[in-house]
């Protein structure tokens, strides 16, 4: 029987074949079969129609049709830069098999909102994530060297905090117990520096720090890593890699004495749930557990619906059999300020 995974495969070779408008629907399908609900095997015994998943109209669903009636023989190796993705339908069914790890789950660190390229406000994101049962998220908008994604400057950064200080004060009125933490996804340049001021950052609960550019680099970059981990204002590594399905493959490094060097630091590495990115994804996960890494799990969120993609990086986490004390987002708020402040205070007195 064929998985969504599967089927994401097929219709990502099928777009191969075909040219134009075409080869694009299939590209599409591909990457929302990572986003279908249940499994496409699932919907057929149920008698629903394919139409119901996302990307899919009546031409391609014909196509999954056909490969249902008639399997493909022999499946082709899956290439590199579509390797090692979960579904959410895998994920789903994964989790509901250990009900008890997901249960941990306090809260998601890394979204986006308006203030940068995310589609909602701060109260209706901090709304969706009541409706989750969480006790916190981390905003986290691009700063301002990422003018393409609409990064933010120091003064927005500023007011955005006024924004947050009203939302926390409606929702402590309210039954959801969220509080929304301030933070960034704070691009950093190559080197590892960031591009904020550091009084700025240290108004802040937390800042994850990202690379954006030069991400196509062939040769290691393993330097690139430890020098972003040593920025004494990072918190969090975001999407480490760098990779994006069947786009980009993601830099390449001495994972290990990355993780190694993150563990000394006491810092994380962040699990992207983003169906697309998946980044840190098994593979490396099973490295970062061996050497005790701390882990932070964020679905970058654009809209206020993608807090589910969390389900992805919990699968994945689960699959890698990271520690649960290892992960983030499984301490209670307070634990998780602590452990923030802590990185602060030892790098004050490195300096
Ligand atoms: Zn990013």
């Amino acid at each position: 029987m064929l998985s969504n995974t599967n089927f994401a495969e097929l219709l990502a070779q099928q777009a191969e074949r075909e040219t134009g408008i075409l080869s694009r629907a299939f590209r599409r399908a591909a990457r929302s079969a990572f986003l279908w609900p249940v499994e496409v095997s699932e919907l057929v015994a149920q008698n629903r129609s394919l139409t119901e998943l996302r990307s899919v109209g009546p031409f391609i669903s014909r196509q999954i049709q056909n490969w249902i009636d008639k399997p493909p023989r022999r499946a082709k190796a899956v290439p590199k830069i579509r390797r090692d993705f979960i579904s959410l339908a895998q994920a789903r069914r994964l989790l509901a098999t250990q009900s008890t790890w997901a249960n941990n789950l306090r809260g998601d660190l890394q979204m986006h909102t308006r203030w940068s390229d995310g589609s909602g406000t701060i109260a209706e994101i901090a709304d969706a994530a009541a409706k989750r049962s969480y006790q916190y998220i981390a905003i986290t908008d691009h700063s301002k060297a990422l003018k393409i994604a609409g990064g933010i400057d120091e003064r927005a950064l500023k007011r955005q905090g006024t924004e947050i200080t009203k939302v926390n004060a409606t929702m402590s009125k309210s039954a959801g117990q969220v509080t929304v933490l301030r933070s960034i996804e704070m691009n950093l340049n190559p080197h590892g520096d960031g591009d904020m001021a550091p009084d700025s950052l240290r108004s802040l609960d937390l800042v994850l720090g990202s690379f954006h550019s030069a991400l196509r680099k062939t040769e290691d970059q393993t330097e690139r890593y430890l020098a972003a981990l040593r920025n004494p204002h990072v918190h969090i590594l975001g999407h480490p890699r760098g990779r994006i399905y069947n786009f980009r493959a993601g830099l390449k490094a001495d994972w290990p004495r990355v993780f190694a060097e993150a563990g000394r630091l006491d810092k994380a590495l962040e699990i992207d749930c983003y169906p697309d990115r998946q980044d840190l994804n098994v593979e490396l996960l099973k490295i970062a557990g061996d050497h005790g890494t701390r882990i932070s799990l964020g679905t970058d969120a654009h809209h206020p619906w993608q807090l589910e993609f969390i389900d992805l990086g919990l699968a994945a986490a689960l699959r890698a059999k990271i520690a649960g004390d290892r992960i983030l987002n499984f301490m209670p708020i307070l634990e998780l300020k602590v452990w923030a402040q802590r990185l602060r205070n030892r790098a004050r007195f490195k300096r």
